[in-house]
């Protein structure tokens, strides 16, 4: 397999001694065993030791061997709804729910602006690598006039951490005139969001096998966006063969307003619009009724369920296990960080678990997620959601080299019976490697693409400015 992020000259990369949760179809698992990496791709893995390459010749660079004893080796965590902006505005509307804490927030985020939204992603997407995460995706709606060019900042951004992106180009057009929620200086004009919409297709979107940067488009939400502009971006990402992504049935006040304004649940009011099916992924999926986890499934349309920003702003439990045993499919999110502020994808595994059983009420697995279920929506169900399944999400040999490998050996750990469940179950493990298409982004616990009390001392500056509103 060849593709974009290819690099022919990289060495060959052996992990080996380390247990081994591959996540492909059969949930193969290896007690100890190896992954072989050439130019970005898994050529073998194996239980056992790993077979030694013949050697290329005197000129050809030696293989890189990395000892994983005491680790646990899975597939990079795979981050399906985030909104990287947020990252320098957390710890504000504690208390609120989802209504309350946009109000009070939207006029801060109306001050972002280039070097804010790079600043803050970088910041985000360090913070993931850090914990795991391979790939996330982005989903930003917010373009304030004169803001430069946001979208590229954080395309940018991931570019310098080295991770693989995602990013989807939102819109919002409804402001309070308008019956919408969010005030009418943040959001677009239709046409012009139409436009920019193109226009990032256009400049950003890779389609090639491997590529690092893919681009959706997600206009923001149903309270905040025309039913006009929703159908028409649907058509335009559906003639630009990109995928579309939005928030969806978040809140009990979200149902509330589409019965008022649409006479339909917010699940029924998406499928009016063309918004179900294969290409979609949508954010949330908290307050649906069995009609609504049955029409997602019979139409493929994607679940990003985010445990702890439903926890955090009190949203709701979604209906995870009955969307999985459905056929849905569903992948986890962070969420943006003001919502979370952890923005770490591997606690999200412990949180959809335990919150699945507080739903489930019991804690039988067949009720409820286990704790491989749980690795499998963070790594080949987002894979799934990103239309990426045949690329990454498992390991196994033809996918590429996204890969994290956990330390199991210290205190934390190293008595948990069961790796899996060490790492699901466990605090979040330190990183002693984490790959992206082959190449190291983390090792040892330290993010090796950047500087990361840079990006925290730079991150921190950047929350000020927006907090006491001055611009540059
Ligand atoms: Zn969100």
């Amino acid at each position: 397999m060849s593709g974009a992020g290819d690099d022919a000259s990289s060495p060959t990369l052996i992990i080996e001694g380390c247990a081994i949760a591959t996540v492909d179809a059969d949930g193969t698992e290896y007690a100890s065993g190896y992954v072989v990496v050439n130019c970005g791709v898994i050529t073998a893995i194996g239980p056992g030791s790993a077979p030694r390459p013949v050697s290329a010749g005197p000129a050809a660079p030696a293989p890189r061997i990395v000892d994983g004893s005491g680790c646990l080796l899975t597939p990079g965590l795979v981050n399906t709804h985030h909104h990287l902006y947020q990252w320098i505005f957390r710890g504000l509307a504690q208390d609120a729910t989802l209504f309350g804490w946009l109000t009070e927030l939207y006029p801060r985020w109306a001050r972002i602006d280039e070097e804010a939204v790079y600043t803050a992603a970088q910041a985000g997407l360090g913070w993931l690598a850090l914990t795991g995460c391979t790939t996330s995706s982005d989903h930003h709606y917010l373009f304030p006039r004169g803001s430069g060019d946001l979208l590229g900042a954080t395309i940018e951004a991931a570019r310098r951490i080295g991770l693989r992106f995602d990013p989807t180009r939102g819109s919002m057009d409804r402001g309070a005139s308008a019956g919408g929620l969010p005030p009418d200086g943040v959001v677009e004009d239709i046409d012009a969001a139409l436009a920019a919409s193109q226009e990032a297709i256009g400049r950003h979107h890779d389609p090639r096998p491997g590529s690092l940067t893919r681009i959706g488009l997600a206009p923001c939400s149903p309270f905040s966006v025309s039913s006009e502009l929703m159908v028409r971006t649907a058509e335009l990402a559906r003639a630009g063969g990109v995928r579309l992504h939005t928030h969806l049935a978040e809140t009990a006040d979200e149902e509330e307003f589409c019965l008022a304004e649409h006479g339909c649940t917010p699940a029924e009011y998406a499928e009016s619009l063309g918004w179900l099916g294969p290409d979609v992924w949508l954010a949330h999926c908290v307050h649906l009724n069995d009609n609504a986890v049955k029409r997602l499934a019979a139409t493929g349309t994607g679940t990003a369920h985010c445990p702890s920003s439903n926890a955090r702003l009190g949203s709701g439990l979604a209906p995870v296990k009955s969307l999985i045993d459905s056929g849905a499919p569903v992948g986890l999110g962070v969420d943006g960080a003001a919502s979370q502020e952890a923005g770490m994808l591997v606690e999200e595994l412990r949180s959809a678990l335990y919150l699945s059983r507080l739903r489930a009420g019991t804690a039988e697995p067949d009720q409820a997620l286990d704790a491989r279920g749980a690795l499998r929506i963070g790594t080949i169900g987002g894979a799934r959601l990103l239309g990426r399944a045949d690329e990454i999400g498992s390991l196994e040999p033809g996918k590429y080299a996204d890969l994290a490998l956990w330390r199991l050996d210290g205190l934390g750990h190293a008595d948990i019976a069961d790796p899996v469940a060490a790492l699901v179950l466990g605090p979040p493990a330190p990183l002693k490697l984490l790959a992206v298409h082959g190449r190291t982004v983390v090792e040892d616990g330290e993010l090796r693409t950047a500087d990361a009390a840079r990006l925290a001392r730079e991150a921190r500056a950047a929350s000020r400015r927006m907090m006491d509103g001055s611009r540059p």
